[in-house]
């Protein structure tokens, strides 16, 4: 039971230890902590997440079958009942009200009868279930009339939190709420003008509103999280969000840098010397942004968006190359070996000719001697995955990073390369297409680029999706298409138990498809073998020599094989629309229309209908809407651990409108009122959401 009051009335701060509360001790006041409800504002944003109609009160005359409902009256013949199994007991009585009587019963409450008062009306919330040829109220909550918190209202139902469920949880949040000067702790920063544009309640009323809903509120429209005081919460945590970002990113570019380009560098001029095509005016517009914020005092900050096959990796090329014709240095970090190895590979290509390049990953042989050299500033331009944030990597004057990011790297991958530099400039660029509510939450410190053209001649992917007994048909059309000149990639899912069993089950599939197809030169790929082998593989395949490349999803992340014409997606279903997008984005690089097959086993609703929106749309932006959509932010940004970009109540897929709000008011206020006035709406430190990295590491 909830030991005697600690603390005065009223005294309670918003900043207050939950161990404040009474019945809160140490041990729960740990488990609350490992939930993440620290102190009393914690608890006071914990918002329930629906809300019961325990309004009505019906006489025990009018009790009509089963279901739940609210009774009031006396108590009487109230007794313990002896029951013989150990560990359970039972307390009976009977409610009377003036229509009637109704026996009720409760489970393990056996102080109960010591704790009602006599001459006093209860109120009675529970289930009436039937009980041999009568009724009875099974285990309801038991309040003395005017004063109830579990019942004859609006009751709040939150979450379980630390091992407690909603009946605890709601009685800490109306002792807080008995015991806090709302106004005083947790008051309005807002500017009234917002509030009233927007419609929303100031927040001590909203907070107070969303835990003791007044008596005529609207439980549906409190179900939709659409009444003002919600919006007031999550417009407010957004606000913070976006004001936090610019404040960080204010930060970074308002002291200069001290590296300089070469400003006589054309861009246009200098991207048809180095690329073996000609640039799309995408290209051409992005490249130019990009030199437009290398030529700037403060340092770059920018995300280049583009769907699948846009030619990223040219932009990348032409910023690289502005970088080592001005004298500096510059990075490129991959996420995956292979793909570190491919960009080294198209770089050294296009740039190798004129700047010394170098490829620095985990198996690189004389990593040493390399070091030495970008120590020295002899390389210019280096290609590598997360080695590169090593500690023992250092740079002469590293000036530009480029982040190949495929969703992979977080914030804090981002900030240590950029701290190997002296402020360097900053360029990521995404897989795939992210849905721009996220791009705001995760990346609303960077301007933006959009690539929104596919060079030319470039054909939609033809997706079927196929049953997996079809295989066997499958892959005879398949063996048609090899016959005729094509190439094709087969991927299987990877498996993450061991690095044992992935390296067997994929080699599995390889022997498979040798015996489907024995005339076929082919060869498996997969994200564990030696880096030496895999590069074999993959440069028999670049090369034509190797037909069928048969891979876990190493594959997935930008690999580039312009011959490549035919994908084949095993398990489809366990893939997420933007992986497979990605995937299917590994063909129809050339001239030649690409193919893409996603075979799949047993549907679920879900899954049919993710592979359903994958066959009938080839645009990434589209795409990754839906993919929000279908799997929310969390799972996309592959922050499950994290659970997603750390908002306490905004939800990205449900409150886009609330955020594009958000990142516009929070410009104009900066624009009109000033960089310390915006600050100043930001709570004082107490751990909101903005202080953490939306996302933690990759
Ligand atoms: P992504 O944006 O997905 O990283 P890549 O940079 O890998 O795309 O480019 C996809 C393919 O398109 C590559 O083979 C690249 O050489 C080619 N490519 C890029 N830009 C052009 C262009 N302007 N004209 C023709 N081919 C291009
Ligand atoms: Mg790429």
């Amino acid at each position: 039971m909830i030991p005697g009051s600690r603390g005065r009335a009223g005294a309670l701060g918003a900043g207050a230890p939950l161990s404040e509360l009474r019945g809160i001790g140490p041990q729960r006041a740990r488990a609350l902590a490992a939930a993440g409800l620290e102190t009393v504002e914690d608890l006071l944003f914990h918002l329930p997440f629906r809300y019961e109609d325990r309004r009505r009160l019906t006489s025990v005359a009018a009790l009509a079958g089963e279901g739940s409902y609210l009774v009031g009256g006396r108590l009487t013949r109230v007794q313990r009942v002896r029951v013989r199994r150990r560990g359970l007991s039972l307390v009976r009585a009977l409610l009377v009200d003036g229509s009637g009587e109704l026996p009720v019963v409760w489970f393990n409450r056996p102080y109960l009868p010591a704790q009602l008062l006599p001459e006093t009306d209860y109120l009675l919330y529970g289930e009436l279930r039937r009980q041999g040829d009568g009724w009875q109220l099974v285990n309801p909550s038991c309040e003395p009339a005017g004063r109830a918190l579990h019942a004859a209202r609006l009751v709040p139902v939150y979450g379980a939190a630390g091992g407690h469920g909603p009946a605890f949880l709601r009685r800490l949040l109306d002792q807080i709420l008995d015991r806090i000067d709302l106004e005083g702790e947790l008051p309005e920063r807002l500017p009234p003008e917002l509030l009233e544009r927007h419609g929303l309640e100031p927040l001590p009323a909203a907070l107070r509103g969303l835990h003791r809903p007044a008596d005529d509120a609207d439980p549906a429209r409190l179900a939709a999280r659409r009444t003002p005081a919600h919006l007031r919460l999550i417009y407010g945590e957004l606000l913070e969000h976006q004001i936090r970002l610019a404040l960080a990113r204010r930060e970074v570019r308002r002291r200069p840098k001290r590296h300089c380009y070469d400003a006589r560098l054309e861009v246009g001029e200098l991207a048809r010397e180095l690329l073996p095509f000609e640039p799309t005016a995408a290209q051409l517009r992005v490249a130019g942004e990009v030199a437009a914020d290398l030529r700037d005092r403060g340092p770059m900050l920018r995300l280049v968006q583009g769907d699948v096959g846009c030619g990223k990796t040219a932009i990348a090329a032409v910023a690289l190359a502005l970088a080592a014709e001005s004298g500096l240095q510059a990075a490129l970090m991959a996420p995956t070996e292979l793909l570190a190895a491919q960009h080294h590979r198209t770089l050294e290509g296009w740039l190798g000719g004129r700047y010394r390049l170098a490829l620095l990953t985990a198996s690189t042989p004389a990593a040493g001697r390399l070091r030495r050299r970008l120590a020295a500033g002899d390389v210019r331009i280096v290609v590598g995955t997360h080695a590169l944030i090593q500690e023992a990597v250092e740079f002469r004057e590293l000036a530009l990073v480029v982040v190949d990011e495929q969703h992979r790297f977080g914030v804090v991958q981002r900030q240590l390369l950029e701290a190997k530099g002296e402020r360097p400039d900053l360029l990521v660029m995404t897989a795939t297409p992210i849905p721009r509510s996220l791009a705001l939450t995760a990346y609303g410190d960077l301007d933006l680029s959009l690539v929104d053209e596919l060079p030319p001649g470039r054909q939609p992917v033809d997706t079927r999706l196929v049953p997996a007994r079809a295989r066997p048909r499958l892959y005879a059309r398949l063996g048609e298409r090899l016959a005729a000149g094509d190439q094709a990639y087969v991927v299987y899912p990877l498996i993450e138990e061991s690095d044992r069993l992935e390296a067997a089950s994929i080699e599995a599939a390889g022997e498979a498809v040798r015996r489907a197809l024995p005339e076929v030169p082919s060869a498996v790929v997969h994200g564990r073998m030696p880096a030496a082998e895999r590069e074999q593989a993959m440069a028999g395949f670049a090369a034509g020599r190797l037909r069928v490349l048969v891979a876990t999803t190493v594959v997935e992340v930008g690999v580039d094989v312009p011959r490549a014409t035919v994908m084949i997606i095993e398990s489809a279903e366990r893939y997420g629309l933007s992986q497979l997008h990605q995937l299917r984005g590994r063909v129809g690089r050339g001239e030649r229309a690409g193919v893409c097959v996603a075979v799949h086993g047993r549907l679920t609703a879900e899954a049919k209908r993710r592979l359903e929106v994958f066959a009938g749309c080839n645009d990434g932006f589209q795409i990754a809407e839906e993919d929000l959509a279908i799997r929310g932010p969390g799972e996309l940004l592959g922050t499950r651990q994290a659970g997603g970009p750390g908002y306490r109540i905004a939800d990205l897929a449900a409150d886009r409108r609330w955020l594009e709000c958000a990142r516009r008011d929070a410009r104009e206020l900066i624009a009109r009122r000033g960089w310390p006035a915006a600050a100043a709406l930001l709570p004082p430190d107490r751990g909101a959401p903005g202080d953490r990295p939306p996302l933690s590491g990759g």
